[in-house]
């Protein structure tokens, strides 16, 4: 990849930011024939793209909202997806359980609508259950007061790994994408954006890169690339907290998850089983910085525990917590005059320098914006304009087995090396296998094998083992609550 960078002397689309967005648009680009290359300052997915409470999804909350025209577009994406990346994602069923006598029909009148919706790429019909058939799908739901639930279907997938079977993709057709080169300024001729500057993390290399179209997709970090174009630029992005618990599967056995819809603050609240573990989330806390490790806060994690116990037989304890992960949402907050295209909830702006900023949307939509994104590339800068083609892109790997969430099996972290890209002990126990996520205390127990098998593989020397253990066992030190936090039960 790196050979390749040297080698090119004008690329048609470089991005800046490997998260769900950044990767897309690589995917769409290479499959158009355009020379495309990506840059992501750490890993690939990283940031927000690692994070989310993993569902492919129309979105019942825009439902409510009466956003029909964005629920409409993700449901399409959610077929889409399911069709092209069948390793990773699969149909997820849901009880939306009902304590009073009007939410039955209210609940199940709007998830009729959601099927409707859906039409051909449907993942399975909506049904009333009653209060019996209800806790025979979800056991360990409190009996007292239920009245029956409404069962629905979405999509569930694994996040960090579709981000590198994306990566994969667009290295399969001629995309060039590296993780590891953070952007660090712009290039321009007569105020027109002509390239990037990078520089190489490991060897302290830098390079100027020219290309045609230069697209910042850097999520929660749009702002800063936007300054590096025009330092008086007025920042765009407000940024909100949501974190995910995660527990053992004895808080919800079988395979069906529950959904809130609404808690007493009007969120909405999930129990969703995933590689045989209970996610449960997610908070909406505003907070002032961007970071690419935000950390759990003790009143979400006390919102989450003291919520979920609500409805379940078993209360979580803080002591359960077998990890924990918290992803910043970009929020779009002011308004630009440069809007070139308003679509659905993202946002594609054009500056005057020509630099193009695409912002918002979720994971589901991933390959809807990166087709947006790259038609307006291609019409400002004249490249050649193949269409689109993701729509029927199988991905790469779609027809094999993904190795396992939280393997240690040195066989698959030298794979990871070969293959995937993976640099680091966090890259392998964090995003190609989801260790971390899953139970941080084993993570970190597997860390030092981990840390030894890379650096063999990469001939690295003790130092760096020691160091990457140290490193890992710091960062993963937040996915597990501190000992000094107390759960303190709601009213
Ligand atoms: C709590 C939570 C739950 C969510 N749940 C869901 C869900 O269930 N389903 C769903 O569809 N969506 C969900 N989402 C939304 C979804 O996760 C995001 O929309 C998506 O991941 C955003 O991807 P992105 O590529 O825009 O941003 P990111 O993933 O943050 O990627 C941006 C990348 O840019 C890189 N970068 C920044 N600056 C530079 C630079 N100078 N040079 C190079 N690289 C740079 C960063 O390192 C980062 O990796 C959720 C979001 C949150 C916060």
């Amino acid at each position: 990849m790196i050979q390749h960078l040297s080698s090119q002397i004008e690329w048609d689309v470089c991005i800046i930011g490997g998260g769900a967005t950044g990767l897309g648009a690589a995917v769409d680009a290479s499959t158009r024939g355009l020379k495309t290359v990506l840059f992501e300052q750490h890993d690939f997915a990283k940031g927000t793209s690692s994070r989310s409470t993993k569902l492919v999804h129309g979105g019942v909350r825009y439902l409510q909202q009466g956003n029909i025209k964005l629920v409409m577009e993700a449901l399409k994406e959610r077929g889409l997806l399911l069709h092209n990346a069948p390793h990773l994602v699969k149909n997820q069923k849901f009880v939306v359980p009902h304590y009073k006598w009007w939410e039955g029909p209210f609940y199940g009148i709007g998830l009729k609508i959601y099927d409707w919706m859906a039409g051909e790429l449907g993942l399975g019909p909506s049904q009333f259950l009653s209060k019996e058939q209800t806790l025979e799908l979800a056991p360990t739901l409190d009996p007292r007061g239920l009245k029956g639930s409404i069962v629905y279907h979405d999509g569930q997938f694994d996040d960090a790994r579709l981000a590198i079977t994306i990566a994969q993709t667009a290295a399969q057709h001629q995309g060039v994408v590296l993780n590891y080169f953070p952007v660090t300024g712009l290039l321009k001729t007569k105020n027109k954006i002509a390239g990037v500057q990078v520089k190489d993390v490991f060897t302290g290399k830098t390079y100027e890169v020219k290309s045609k179209a230069v697209i910042n997709a850097t999520g929660i970090f749009t702002d800063a690339v936007m300054q590096m174009d025009d330092a008086h630029h007025k920042k765009l992005i407000a940024h909100s907290q949501g974190i995910h618990l995660v527990v053992d599967k004895e808080f919800l056995p079988g395979d069906t998850a529950i959904m809130i819809p609404k808690t007493d603050d009007g969120r909405v609240l999930f129990a969703v089983p995933w590689h045989n573990k209970i996610v449960l989330g997610t908070t909406d806390t505003p907070v002032s910085k961007p970071s690419l490790e935000p950390v759990p806060q003790a009143e979400e994690i006390n919102f989450i525990l003291s919520h979920i116990g609500r409805y379940l037989t078993k209360d979580p304890q803080l002591s359960d917590v077998r990890s924990m992960f918290a992803g910043l949402r970009p929020l779009v907050k002011g308004k630009t005059k440069k809007t070139a295209a308003l679509s659905r909830d993202h946002l594609i702006t054009i500056a005057g320098s020509g630099l193009i900023t695409i912002m918002g949307g979720k994971w589901t939509t991933y390959r809807k914006m990166a087709e947006d994104v790259i038609d307006i590339a291609v019409e400002k800068n004249n490249l050649s304009k193949n269409p689109c083609v993701t729509k029927e892109l199988k991905l790469s790997g779609h027809d094999q087995q993904p190795y396992p969430p939280t393997s240690t099996a040195t066989t698959d972290i030298k794979k990871a090396i070969a293959d995937e890209m993976c640099m680091t002990a966090e890259d392998f126990l964090s995003r190609r296998t989801r260790h971390l996520l899953l139970n941080a205390r084993t993570a970190i127990e597997a860390a030092p094998l981990v840390a030894k098998t890379i650096a063999a593989e990469m001939n690295k020397d003790d130092n760096w083992i020691n160091e990457q253990i140290n490193d890992f066992t710091k960062l993963a030190k937040n996915y597990i609550p501190s000992p000094n936090l107390k759960h303190q039960p709601l009213n």
